[in-house]
C-alpha cells in the first residue's frame, strides 16, 4: 500500500489585506512549510504589494517560529486581466453596484485564474495545499469565493494537474468580527496589532488616515466592512 497524502505543504494567495494575512498565520500553525504568491495585475494602488513585502518582513521579525516555516514569496504579473476587465479596481471608477447585484469591483473569473495559477506553481514547487481568504459571508457575494466555487476548483485542479490539491478556505463561514478574532488566536495581540498597522484593505489606497482599526479613506466600503468588523471585534473582547 501506498503512503497516506499527507498535506504538509502549502501555497498562501496573499495580497497584503487583512483576511490573506490571517489566512497565511492559519497556515504557518498548521503546515510544515509555507510559501506565498501575489499577483500584480495593475492594480491601482501599488500600496497593496508594498502592504505584502512589509507584513511578510514583520510576521518574519515578530513571529521567529512561523519565519522558520516561511519560504519563498512569488508574485506572477497577470496584467492581462486589465485587457478583459473594466472595473474600479483597476481603472479610475468609482465604486458603486451594478444591476445585477455585483459590485463593479467584480471581475469575472479572476479568482478562478488566480487558483489557476496558484496550482500550476504549488505543483511546480510540491505543494499541495492552496489557502485562500474566500468568504461567502462578505458583502460582495462574489460568485467565484463561494464554496461550491471553491469545491469545483479543486476537483478541476486535482483532476487536470493529476495531483490531489486541497483548497483551505479558513475564513468561508465566518464574519470580520470573527476574522479579527481568529488573528487574535493564532497570534496573540502581536498579530493583531501588526494586521491593524500594516495590512491595506482600502479601495482608494489610503495611507494618510489611522484609525483605531488601521489606515484608510474610512469611507469606502472595504474600509466600513473592516472598521464594523472590528468594532464589533472590540465590543465582544471587553464583554
Ligand atoms: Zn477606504
Amino acid at each position: 500500500m501506498s503512503e497516506p497524502l499527507r498535506h504538509a505543504h502549502a501555497l498562501v494567495l496573499f495580497s497584503g489585506g487583512q483576511d490573506s494575512t490571517t489566512c497565511l498565520a492559519h497556515a504557518l500553525t498548521r503546515f510544515d512549510r509555507v510559501e506565498t504568491l501575489g499577483f500584480d495585475y495593475g492594480q491601482r494602488h501599488r500600496v497593496e504589494l508594498d502592504a505584502r513585502r512589509v507584513v511578510l518582513q514583520q510576521l518574519r521579525e515578530k513571529f521567529p517560529a512561523w519565519a522558520a516555516k516561511l519560504g519563498e514569496d512569488h508574485t506572477l504579473d497577470l496584467g492581462v486581466i486589465g485587457a478583459v476587465s473594466d472595473t474600479s479596481l483597476t481603472r479610475d471608477m468609482a465604486f458603486r453596484m451594478e444591476a445585477n447585484g455585483l459590485p463593479n469591483t467584480f471581475v469575472p473569473g479572476r479568482n478562478l485564474m488566480f487558483l489557476t495559477m496558484a496550482g500550476a506553481l504549488a505543483y511546480r514547487r510540491g505543494l499541495t495545499v492552496l489557502v485562500t481568504g474566500v468568504c461567502e459571508t462578505d458583502f460582495s457575494g462574489y460568485p467565484d469565493c463561494r464554496d461550491d466555487t471553491m469545491k469545483a476548483m479543486q476537483l478541476a485542479l486535482s483532476l487536470g494537474m493529476d495531483q490531489r490539491f486541497l483548497i483551505d478556505t479558513p475564513l468561508m463561514w465566518i464574519d470580520k468580527a470573527e476574522t479579527w478574532r481568529m488573528a487574535r488566536d493564532l497570534g496573540g495581540e502581536a498579530l493583531v496589532d501588526l494586521i491593524v498597522e500594516h495590512t491595506h484593505t482600502c479601495y482608494r489606497g489610503d495611507r494618510e488616515h489611522r484609525h483605531d482599526w488601521g489606515w484608510g479613506c474610512g469611507t469606502c466600503p472595504a474600509c466600513r466592512l473592516r472598521a464594523r468588523g472590528w468594532a464589533a471585534y472590540r465590543k465582544g473582547a471587553w464583554a
